[in-house]
Formats: structure tokens, sequence, C-alpha cells
């Protein structure tokens, strides 16, 4: 995750919101995320209306994006009374602490593998920022960046679940029905996803991610079962953690193109062969100026997880 910040800060990522605000179907209304030159990402928030109240599906990282979720709320006068992270990578848990100041009374509802998260990846995480703020004649912005990633580790617990999701099923939640989805291991040891039906919308978080897979802490194969039991979702319209909304057609080119992805890495091909694989069989889905930034990501994984047995080996055990 830092290498991934400090890469991005280095080539200057390009400023590539992937995904327009609006409204997907009726109750259902979008807060994309955005990918900003010298910054970590924001995950995409996806609002449902519930009875006289809003649910909230994933908080965002920075403060911009987390206060464009609360300006909404406050745009249609109703409270936020429950918020739901796909999972525990700060750019979809780190609004927290930021919404649950807002809208108190909110309840969040995760899976409890942030608790371990917190002391295992994400405690490695602060100490490597820790190492690079301390290094004299730091690059100012960058120094900023990550005191910011630091200030969202020090919310803690205000981090965590209210109510721990340990599996999936049909609940009423604020007055609407909804299916949550739960996936063990597979891009975290505890993925959640929503479906609400009346819209047809699903809520798939990192489970869906563009313009490539994010691997950091991804057992590969258990997340390519998991997108087959997404695919098996009745869904309308998709709404993956990072990129535009899918239709289910568009969830086909993205699973063929990570099968691919999977297979070309397991094989002798050379890395660049399988970067271009990904980027010809999801070429209908990658918007050109996210097209520097998935071949970074890839170069990056492929060697970094998919190419990598013991590490994959642990992600896939953890
Ligand atoms: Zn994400």
């Amino acid at each position: 995750m830092l290498r991934r910040i400090l890469s991005c800060l280095a080539a200057s990522c390009l400023a590539a919101t992937l995904a327009a605000a609006g409204d997907l179907a009726p109750g259902v209304h979008l807060v994309p995320g955005r990918f900003v030159a010298g910054e970590q990402p924001d995950g995409n928030t996806v609002v449902f209306d519930g009875a006289g109240a809003l649910i909230v599906f994933d908080t965002g990282r920075h403060a911009a994006h987390t206060d464009a979720i609360i300006a909404y709320a406050h745009t249609r006068a109703l409270p936020v009374t429950a918020i739901f992270n796909s999972h525990w990578h700060l750019d979809h848990v780190g609004g927290n602490a930021r919404l649950r100041e807002a809208c108190p009374g909110a309840r969040v509802h995760a899976s409890g593998a942030i608790e371990q998260a917190m002391h295992g990846f994400l405690a490695r995480y602060r100490e490597q920022i820790e190492q690079v703020l301390a290094k004299p004649a730091g690059d100012a912005a960058q120094a900023t960046a990550l005191r910011g990633e630091l200030a969202l580790l020090d919310a803690g617990a205000a981090l965590y679940p209210d109510e721990r999701i340990t599996r999936g099923g049909t609940r009423m939640v604020a007055g609407r029905r909804l299916l949550v989805g739960f996936e063990t291991r597979a891009v975290t040891a505890g993925d959640v996803w929503l479906f609400d039906p009346a819209t047809r919308t699903l809520a798939a978080g990192d489970l869906v991610t563009l313009p490539a897979p994010l691997f950091d802490t991804a057992c590969p194969a258990r997340w390519q079962a998991a997108l087959g039991h997404l695919a098996k979702v009745d869904f309308e319209r998709l709404v993956p953690g990072h990129g535009a909304p899918l239709t289910r057609v568009q969830l086909r080119v993205y699973r063929t193109a990570f099968d691919h992805l999977l297979a070309c890495s397991a094989g002798k091909a050379a890395k660049a062969a399988c970067i271009d694989g990904w980027m010809r069989d999801a070429q209908s889905l990658i918007p050109a100026a996210g097209e520097e930034l998935a071949r970074n990501l890839l170069d990056y994984y492929i060697d970094g997880v998919l190419r990598d047995a013991a590490k994959k080996k642990s992600l896939c055990a953890a």
C-alpha cells in the first residue's frame, strides 16, 4: 500500500475521476471515489434511501470525500443511521470517524477483520510511514499525505464495526430490504457486498476494481471465486469499489480479463505480455485516463503478489 502511494507520488499519477456523481436509480446515489495526483484513492460510496434515513456503503479516505457524503445527507435532510464497510482498507473505512461525528447514532456494519489488520498489516503500514517521515528533507506534499494516513490510523476503534458481519443473508436495514453478501479471504479476510433487490443495484466494494484489480491483501484464487458469486446475483448495475458502474455484460468482460490475468501470471509468459493481455481484455472498461495507472499497478502486483508464491500462500491462509 505504501509502495503504491510512493510510486504514485513519484510518477504523478493521472488525476482521473472514473465515475460520475449522481442518482443511479430511485433512492440509490453514487458518491464516486477518485484518483488524484499525489494522493491515495478514495473508494466509491453508494447511498441507499431507507425509511426516513440513509444507508451509506463505504466512507472514503479523504475528508473531501466523506464531506461529500455528509453534504448529500444534508441536501436530503435525512440522518445516516447505517454505515456498511465493504472491507477494512483505508479508502473504504477512512471516513467512518468523520461520518460518525456528523451523524451520531449511525451504526457501522462490517467484518471484524479490521481489528486483526490494525495489529498486522496496518501496524506495519504505520511503521513504514513513520520511517519515511523520520528521514530528513522529505517531500513536503508526501509528508502531508502520510500524516493524513497516520491521522486515519489514529482513529483506531472509531473505524471498527458496531455490528460484526459474519455471514450473508437478507436483512431489513433502516426499513430497506437488502441482501448482504459475505466473502472470506478474497480481497481481505472479510469482504461485504450489498444487493438492493428493489433497484437491482449491487455494491461490490473492491471485489471489482478498475482500472485494474488491487491485490495488496488479496487471495487471487478466492477473489476469482467471489467474482463467480457476484455473477449469480440478479443485478442490473454493479458499482465497483473503484471505477464506473458496470452492466452484467461488463462484469463478464471483467471476469474474463481477471481469469486471463491469473492464468498468464501462473505461466511463463513475460510480465509485459500479461499486462498487455489485461489491457486488451479489459479495454472497454478502462478510460484512457486510467491506462497508465492500470499498467503501473499490474507491473507491481504481478511480481509483488501473483508471482510471489510465498506471499500468495500467506494471503490465502491469513
Ligand atoms: Zn479500494
